[in-house]
């Protein structure tokens, strides 16, 4: 992890007090804009989840085997072919709980295990798996307090690539089907939060950009650039601060979205929330 050299702050200082955690990361930012009371049962209380979503596990298992190919490119310069991401997909799966495993309608071990074989192909087959410049980070953590009265930041870079002309920070995302010029802005935040991280060591303009690779039976390799422009730097530091006074309020309730309750592990337990 690159955390850059300062003293603890107060509000970091508060976040450990709060969730163990002496930071604030995109993906708890995200869980607590999506749902607070979901943002409370997993940080705060840390309580466990009646299952796990198949999705997820799948989008890690991709996320691995990238990864590992990235990983095995920096090493040795040496291509991993299909086979041997498969086999980084699967020891992902060897260590989930089957028995907790909550399959879609349609998905079961076997169906998931075709696609991912069809996503890892389309991986190979695309500019991604090449990437023009030096590979210089993989899962590079960052942290650092980017915001004034907030708890550091900390970013997870999954691919971190350098070239002439530019520092390219890469995210991978498996998604139902091509993103939309809406998920991408729904989906900014986090590139923006990893641009301020990363800004403080680049000698050299910051190109950001998802590669999204889609879970539709041929599956397609996208990718989608972010610009960090002033106006959005601005607009997520505005949005961390007032996620951060709302954690601190400790104002949870539950947000019911058909997107986000069929596969949140605590469906049981807010059903019997009332404040
Ligand atoms: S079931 Fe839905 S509303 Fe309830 S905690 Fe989970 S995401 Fe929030």
């Amino acid at each position: 992890m690159i955390a850059f050299a300062h003293p603890v702050s107060a509000p970091s200082r508060m976040a450990e007090s709060l969730t163990g955690r002496p930071y604030l990361s995109w993906s708890a930012i995200s869980t607590f804009m999506k749902c607070p009371l979901k943002y409370q049962f997993h940080y705060l209380d840390q309580l466990p989840e009646e299952f796990v979503s198949a999705n997820l596990i799948f989008g890690s298992a991709i996320h691995s085997a990238l990864e590992a190919y990235f990983g095995e490119h920096l090493a040795s310069r040496r291509s991993l072919d299909v086979d041997d991401l498969l086999a980084v997909y699967h020891s992902t799966w060897s260590q989930a709980d089957l028995a907790a495993v909550q399959f879609g309608k349609s998905d079961d071990l076997v169906s998931l295990d075709a696609l991912a074989k069809r996503m890892l192909q389309a991986f190979m087959d695309s500019d991604l798996a090449c990437p023009t410049g030096a590979i210089i980070g993989i899962e590079e953590e960052l942290r650092s307090p980017l915001i004034a009265d907030c708890p550091d930041l900390l970013a997870r870079l999954d691919l971190l690539v350098e070239s002439d002309e530019s520092l390219i920070v890469t995210d991978f995302k498996t998604a139902r089907s091509r993103w939309s010029a809406g998920d991408v802005h729904a989906a900014e935040g986090q590139l923006i939060v990893y641009h301020e991280l990363v800004r403080q060591f680049a000698d050299k303009p910051i190109r950001l950009q998802f590669a999204v690779i889609t879970k539709t039976k041929q599956p397609e390799v996208e990718i989608h650039t972010v610009a960090a422009d002033p106006l959005r730097i601005e607009r997520i530091r505005q949005l961390i601060q007032r996620v951060w006074a709302g954690i601190q309020t400790g104002n949870f309730f539950p947000v019911p979205n058909s997107m986000n309750c069929p596969t949140c592990g605590y469906r049981s337990r807010c059903a019997s929330w009332t404040g």
